[in-house]
């Protein structure tokens, strides 16, 4: 088998209209100089008060259907992002999630509701994204039932096909630079820093080629069920993410202690 040259899709979380205005302006830059086609997960109906970082932009909208008309992909990420259960994930990455263990009838409720209030607003979502990677068999099911069959999400290097749904893995969360295989790089326009988008804006001065839209992720890389060793890798790929961010709170104890001896 030809190895083929790795791709990106970009992947921006948390858009809603209350999104920190200034970072989400600048991002909307960054996708006009490089005609990035991101994946735009938007929260149909937030409530959480971590993503009301500005006062609500009533342009919000038309800037999602400007997006979405030039090739980037709606998601609808949840339904009020509020992370109140604590069922076990799909994709087990955290202990709290919107979805994951709720019950299906409130889940089909939320999920309709949500791809409503989306379209109402004159947008197409397409995808589902998680918030907090936190779903079930009982998500997917609701989301089949409303035609929405790809999910941003799992740690394959591919996109494949599980559970009646294609995944379009999303592996990174910063630039990475990979040899083969399709990459979904997550950011968070409210908290990633000056820092990080610089370093994103030099990835993107030599490879902004090769991030692709959604159609031209399955389009490279069509879908089909994983091997036996591409699901191990990806299970161990998960298995790492959960180890590190189990030590996350070590390594700041760590930092804090070794920063305060200078
Ligand atoms: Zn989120």
């Amino acid at each position: 088998m030809t190895r083929k040259a790795a791709q990106y899709v970009l992947r921006i979380d948390d858009l809603c209209p209350t999104v920190a205005a200034g970072r989400w302006a600048q991002w909307r830059a960054l996708l006009a100089e490089f005609a990035l086609r991101p994946i735009l997960a938007v929260v149909p109906d937030n409530r959480d008060p971590e993503l009301q970082a500005s006062p609500p932009d009533a342009d919000f909208w038309a800037q999602m259907r400007a997006l979405e008309a030039a090739g980037s992909a709606i998601a609808l990420h949840g339904y009020r992002h509020l992370c109140a259960s604590r069922g076990r994930s799909l994709v087990a990455l955290h202990r709290n999630s919107e979805f994951a263990g709720v019950a299906e009838q409130t889940q089909r409720a939320w999920i309709a509701e949500g791809l409503a209030i989306l379209r109402g607003h004159g947008l197409h979502p397409k995808l589902w994204v998680a918030p907090r990677h936190g779903f079930d068999a009982a998500t997917l099911r609701a989301l089949r039932e409303e035609g929405i069959v790809l999910v941003s999400d799992g740690f394959a290097r591919r996109p494949f096909l599980r559970d009646g749904v294609t995944w379009i893995p999303q592996q990174i969360w910063g630039p990475v630079e990979k040899e083969s295989g399709l990459w979904t790089l997550c950011v968070h326009p409210a908290t990633a820093t000056d820092g990080e988008m610089e370093a994103l804006r030099r990835f993107l001065g030599r490879h902004a080629g090769e991030f692709v839209s959604v159609e031209g992720a399955l389009a490279g890389f069509p879908p089909t069920r994983l091997r036996l060793a591409e699901r191990l890798q990806a299970e161990g790929a998960l298995r790492r993410l959960r180890l590190a961010h189990a030590l996350r709170p070590v390594r700041r104890r760590l930092r804090r202690c070794s920063s305060s001896s200078v």
